[in-house]
Order: structure tokens, then sequence, then C-alpha cells
């Protein structure tokens, strides 16, 4: 059994509740489990290590969840701007689902998972489209993901993934697939036939498999709903079994103190997704009052589509400084409680917080390593005046990030993926993206990153 020992970094340790940083400890590793967490010495000592990974001058920290993203379309990566969700969808997203290919998902999948490793992010909650691929994708790269297919069954979003499809998928995927798992997944109930939310509801429970969706996202989607069914949002869920322990809910921005009670007492996590939210001009979601309900919220970036970026350290702090703006009350979702929700409560929502989102013994050792010794990072300072969590929710980019670990195996070595070719990717996602938009029939034209 081949031993590693990070030696010698501030660790965020993530336990009891918490941020809690153990300065110059090392942190042995076992197979895909931590197995030592404190001072280097007897079993531990470092010259017992087969691999050592020096982390003196770094943090590391439990791996980032990105509660909510799409993996793709990556085509239209900077191309819709400026809109509002409505028109934004129907000009460009759903024209670009309609003349997607498996191929087009499998390079978007590479880049998303590349992206996102780079970023700290060792799994996420992905809503795409042909999740074989995903499946594949996520076990080359070796980041872990759990897939939800935009599902939607009404004759005018007929060329999203089928429901049965879906559930065929769900029932072979759902409790694992290498790093990768399938859960059942609806763009939004205004999409779908109430058989097929009906349907979901009744294959969930029996097979006690996880449910992703958009909700309450925009004031005009929370009308469309109540136009529609003649009731809430919240409502419809929990009448056609979709609303319960095992369900995630993207965004929920317009949720009234009542729908925030009924999910809290659902036992349901929302996905907060905050750049995502303001760019499309959608609203401030209430977190900190969901959180006083109880409710468990974690962080996501959305896709590229709407956020440009997937890089959950400006989440955390977009997160933190609009919630003071909607509350006037620069208390509220502290640097710890925002690491939280990018971190422990990512896993809870995901059902995976009995063994990874801690850096402690026996956990899954899926852990990141960001090199502190940069002017932006300048001072940290430890003991009393300990700052190092300050500067990880409010300083810290994506780009920081060194080294990533997932499973026990290192995927991320200086920058670098281990296990795929970067330029490669990309090239393949520049060829791809024309190509899509080509069909689409918005002319690219030459792609200057080509040369
Ligand atoms: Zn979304």
């Amino acid at each position: 059994m081949e031993k590693v020992c990070i030696n010698g970094g501030n660790i965020l340790t993530c336990d009891r509740g918490g941020a809690v940083v153990r300065l110059d400890a090392s942190i042995f590793v076992e197979d895909d489990k931590i197995t030592h967490v404190g001072e280097p010495t007897g079993e531990y000592r470092t010259s017992r290590a087969d691999i050592i990974i020096d982390a003196k001058g770094s943090a590391v920290i439990p791996g980032l969840i990105n509660l909510h993203t799409h993996s793709g379309p990556m085509a239209v990566r900077g191309l819709a701007e400026d809109l509002p969700l409505t028109p934004w969808l129907e000009t460009y997203v759903n024209p670009a689902h309609k003349y997607l290919t498996a191929d087009d998902a499998h390079a978007d999948y590479m880049l998303s998972y590349l992206e996102m490793l780079k970023a700290g992010i060792t799994n996420s909650l992905d809503m795409y489209r042909f999740v074989e691929e995903g499946i594949k994708v996520a076990n080359e790269i070796g980041i872990r993901t759990n897939l939800a297919p935009y599902c939607a069954d009404l004759p005018q979003y007929d060329y999203f993934e089928d429901p049965d499809e879906n559930i065929r998928l769900a029932d072979k995927y759902s409790s694992g697939a290498g790093n990768a798992s399938v859960w059942l997944g609806f763009e939004h109930t205004t999409y779908c036939t109430e058989e097929t939310l009906a349907k979901f509801g009744e294959f969930a429970k029996k097979k006690a498999v996880h449910i992703h969706t958009h909700e309450s996202e925009t004031k005009d989607f929370v009308e469309n709903v109540r136009i529609r069914f003649k009731k809430g949002p919240i409502d419809v869920l929990k009448e056609h079994g979709l609303l319960g322990p095992r369900t995630v809910l993207a965004h929920c921005v317009w949720l009234t103190d009542q729908e925030i009670r009924m999910v809290s007492s659902a036992g349901t996590s929302i996905s907060h997704n905050p750049t995502s939210n303001a760019k499309l001009a959608s609203g401030i979601a209430p977190v900190a009052r969901m959180i006083q309900a109880g409710i468990n919220v974690g962080l996501g970036s959305d896709g590229v589509k709407e956020n440009n970026r997937m890089d959950l350290f400006q989440e955390m702090k977009t997160a933190s400084v609009l919630q003071r703006l909607l509350t006037n009350d620069a208390s509220v979702l502290r640097a710890e409680e925002v690491f939280r929700m990018a971190t422990l409560n990512g896993n809870r929502a995901l059902g995976m917080a009995a063994n990874t989102g801690i850096i402690a013994e026996g956990f899954k050792a899926d852990m990141v390593l960001i090199g502190l010794k940069k002017p932006h990072l300048t001072p940290i300072f430890g003991g009393n005046r300990d700052n190092i969590l300050a500067a990880i929710v409010y300083a810290v980019e994506g780009e920081d990030v060194d080294t990533v670990m997932v499973d026990g195996k290192v995927v991320l070595k200086d920058r670098k993926p281990v296990q795929v070719n970067e330029e490669e990717v990309m090239d393949l996602v520049r060829k791809k993206s024309v190509d899509l938009l080509d069909r689409m029939g918005l002319k690219a034209g030459h792609d200057r990153a080509l040369g």
C-alpha cells in the first residue's frame, strides 16, 4: 500500500463543523483514505512515506464542491451576454441544445472538468446532456461528478434528454460508475409533462435516487409555474414527490417564507449561485434566511454560459458580499460559513458527508493545495491572528490552486492535469465549438485562438 505524506501545510480541516486550522501539520494518505492528520511522528514520520508532497507555504483544504453547474455548451461562453434569462435561453442556449451531439458533449465535459479541477473543485452536480460521456470523462480526468441530465418532454423542448432514458441510466449508475453517478434531472417543472414529474417522483422514492432541478430562479419562472399549475412552485414539487432529503434545488431566489419552511422541513438542499443570479439580473437569493431556517445551502458556479467561469473561490466571495448588501449587515455569511457552504454543505447535499469533505482520519483523500506565497495573499498570520480562512474566502482565486488530490490520487500537479493533455483538450473544444455555432447558423468565423 503506497503511503503519501503531505508535509508541513496549513491545514483547514473543517472538522467539528468548523474550519479548524492546524498549522504546520502533516497528512498521511493510504490508498483512497486519510489515515493521519497531525504531527509527523512515529508510524507517520515523513521518512515512512513513499511519496512526500511539500506543503510548506501552502494551505491544504478539503476539495470544493460545485453544487450546480452545466458542463456546456461551451460554444456559447462569452457569446450569450447582456440578456435576462428568458430571451437569453431562447436566443442562444436552447438553439445550442437543439444541435448538440454526443461528441460535442464529450469535448465540453473534458474542458469543464479540467477547468473545475484547476480551480480546486473535486466534485460537482452537473446538469448536462449525454451523461454517459460525462461518466467516461470524469473517470479519465480523475474528478468526481454527479450527472443530472437536462430532461424535458413538452413538445417545444423535446430535443432535451428523454426522461425514460434518464430513469434507465439512474437505475444503472445511481450508486456509482467509478468517480461518477447519475441522478434524475429535469430543466424545470415547466419543461415537463405532469406524467413525467409523477414518474420521477415515484422512481426516486422507490430506488432512493437523488433529484436535481432549477427552482424559482426568476420572478418570470415563478409566475409561469403559477399560470400552469395554479399553485406555487414548491407545492408543485411536493405534490409530485420531488421534494425530499435527496433533492437539490438550484437558485431558489424567489422563495416565500412559507416555501423556505417547506424546503427546510423536507430536508431538501439548495445550491446558491450568486454570480449567475447577479449577472442574469435574476436577484439575490435570501441565503441568510434559508440558513436560519435550517436549510442546507451549498454553492454553485452555474455553467460558463451563465457565468463564464467555474471558480468557487469567486462564488464564496460574491455570496458573502451580495448577502451583506441584501441584508445591510456586514456580519452575515462570515468566511467560515461560506467556506462550509463550498465544502461540507455541498458534500451533505450530495449524500457524501459521511466519508468526504473533512480532512480527518478515515475520510476520503480529496484535498487541494493552495500556494500562499503571493503578493495578493501577503501577509498570512498564524496563532491568535490567524487570517488564512479570510485569505481563502476573500482573496484566493482558482488560479492559486497548485495540487489536487481526488480519492487519494494526485490528479493536478503544479497546475497541470496528470491524466490528460490540457492543450489537446482546448484544441478539441475550439474545433467543436466552431462546428456547433456553424450548425446553429451563428458563423463564428475564424477562431482567433487557433492562430
Ligand atoms: Zn443552471
